[in-house]
């Protein structure tokens, strides 16, 4: 039986972020980051020196993660820099990544950019997603248009997952084998 696939998104579920800099959450390590992309944009944005990228994560997070009884796949704008950046602080091996054909656009019926994709990319594999931008249309829409089950998780992003949203999605696992 395959297993369901996990839909990871970074900035919020894995690498939360606040107003404040200062208020980093218990257990995360604050890494920098030379993200390709960041830089790019700061550049443009007339920052002649950009630092690299300050990111929180968890030590914990990668092998609680493998631990899950999911295929896991990123789905978060950080693509295949995710694997390349990422993967190695969290303790992952390279995983699959969406590439998203377009992202930050807007939709008809006010669905997450990433919504119509992510189903469009599990083509019919039971799926979970965690994410902190999901809102009840996007899981009433995938509800109604995917074949399988799935499961929507929003996570804080003032904290990231925690271990009530590492036992949601070993529950749901577990109940949907069944
Ligand atoms: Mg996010």
């Amino acid at each position: 039986m395959t297993r369901p696939l996990l839909l990871l998104d970074v900035d919020g579920p894995l690498a939360p972020y606040v107003g404040s800099p200062y208020r980093r959450p218990d257990g995360y390590l604050t890494h920098r980051v030379p993200v390709r992309s960041w830089r790019e944009r700061q550049l443009a944005s007339g920052i002649r020196n950009p630092r690299p990228l300050r990111v929180w994560l968890h030590p914990e997070h990668g092998p609680a993660l493998l631990a899950l009884p999911y295929d896991l796949v990123w789905a978060t704008t950080w693509k295949d820099e995710a694997n390349q950046h990422l993967a190695p602080l969290l303790g992952l091996p390279e995983l699959p990544y969406v590439d998203w054909p377009s992202m930050h656009h807007g939709d008809p019926e006010g669905l997450h950019w990433k919504t119509r994709h992510l189903v469009a990319w599990a083509a019919g594999r039971p799926f979970a997603w965690v994410d902190d931008e999901i809102q009840p249309r996007d899981t009433a829409w995938i509800a109604a248009h995917h074949p399988a089950p799935a499961l929507t998780l929003t996570v804080d992003h003032r904290y990231g997952l925690r271990p009530g949203d590492f036992a949601a999605l070993a529950d749901w696992a577990e109940r949907s084998r069944s």
